[in-house]
């Protein structure tokens, strides 16, 4: 790995201070480039712009894929990034779908493990702030032809993730509009997916809700996942979650909360949700929480679900009887380094 360091960094501490996410980008950046079907020795380098032809294949094509994670600190200066492994794994997955060539390990995963070693000082300490970690990979072939690029370009970005309020979000659930579809790409973190998803988010918020939960595509009968989440429905003291399918993101945070949930004793299933069931259990007063998770935000709740024109308040329980807080909170606490990780999760 070539390594040209930045002469002076950038960093200090009102950096810290800021409440924007994903702008603040760190000192470095990794660029791998792929050419001739081989891979190039990954470089970092001093973060900055980098130069295209305007007929770069993503441009017009869209095969870019991308992948989310972070990194924490504790106060030992000790710095963990969550289960990168899973990350690296739904890359290529995505890579594979969209007729991209694979990341090996020793870019990808040495790669987030250099450049993080080498900004840890910007990798921040105070509980719920994170450093975000952005593995990119778009076609960078300049031809104006409908066929798979043959060079392409991997590139790592970081940037601060300051901690905020997580207020509780008003959801629509689809009726309409459809993320993905059987035999599409739902699975994979693809641009497009996320294109596809603004106009629609747009329409919902129109109507006074934050974001929209997706259903599936030929019934709108089943609930899928949320704008970047996955969901959960609590009905009774039953939670449930969707199983991941060809049409749904396979979750970081989805699948530590079930392994969570499942340690702590909780009567959590994994099957079909149906929107239905849901109204029924609102109705019935039974559907005690609904709340989406990420790595963004880890887990945030929802207030209020849009079911066709009924606008339906489900309130937040307490704290102490919320199961969204409880796994949370476990979910943080083994991220930050405060307790044991039996799981392995932290590198
Ligand atoms: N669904 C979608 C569509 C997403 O973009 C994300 C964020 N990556 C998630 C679910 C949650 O996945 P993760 O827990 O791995 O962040």
């Amino acid at each position: 790995m070539i390594i040209e360091k930045i002469a002076e960094s950038r960093f200090n501490d009102s950096v810290f201070e800021s409440k924007v996410f994903g702008k603040n980008f760190t000192d470095h950046m990794l660029v791998a480039t792929y050419k001739d079907g081989k891979w190039s020795e990954p470089k970092i380098m001093p973060y900055g712009p980098l130069e295209f032809s305007p007929a770069a294949m993503a441009f017009h094509y869209g095969q870019a894929i991308f992948e989310g994670m972070k990194a924490y600190k504790n106060e030992n200066e000790e710095v963990f990034i969550f289960r990168p492994d899973k990350n690296f794994e739904r890359f290529n997955l995505s890579a594979k779908r969209l007729s991209m060539p694979e990341v090996p390990a020793e870019i990808f995963m040495d790669g987030i493990k250099t450049i993080v070693d080498l900004d840890r000082q910007w990798v921040p300490k105070n509980y719920g702030t994170s450093l975000y970690l952005r593995p990119t990979m778009f076609a960078t072939e300049e031809a104006v032809s409908a066929r798979s690029s043959h060079e392409y370009m991997f590139v790592i970005l970081m940037a601060y993730a300051p901690s905020y309020y997580e207020k509780p979000l008003s959801v629509k659930i689809a009726d309409f509009y459809s993320r993905s579809a059987q035999g599409g790409v739902g699975f994979a973190k693809c641009a497009g997916n996320y294109a596809a998803s603004f106009f629609p988010t747009e329409e919902a918020q129109k109507e006074g809700y934050d974001q929209v939960i997706w259903t599936d595509s030929i019934e709108h009968k089943y609930i899928e996942e949320a704008g970047t989440m996955n969901v959960w429905v609590r009905i009774g003291d039953k939670l449930l979650t969707a199983p991941t399918s060809e049409r749904i993101l396979n979750g970081v945070t989805r699948d530590s909360l079930l392994n969570l949930a499942k340690d702590m004793g909780l009567d959590v299933e994994v099957r079909p949700i149906e929107v239905a069931e849901m109204y029924e259990a609102y109705k019935n007063g039974q559907l005690k929480e609904v709340f989406g998770c990420g790595t963004a935000v880890v887990v945030n709740s929802y207030n209020a679900i849009g079911f066709g024109e009924e606008r339906a308040e489900i309130g937040i329980l307490p704290d102490e009887e919320s199961y969204a807080v409880r796994l949370k909170t476990a979910l943080r606490n083994i991220q930050y380094g405060l307790i044991e990780d039996p799981y392995g999760w932290r590198i």
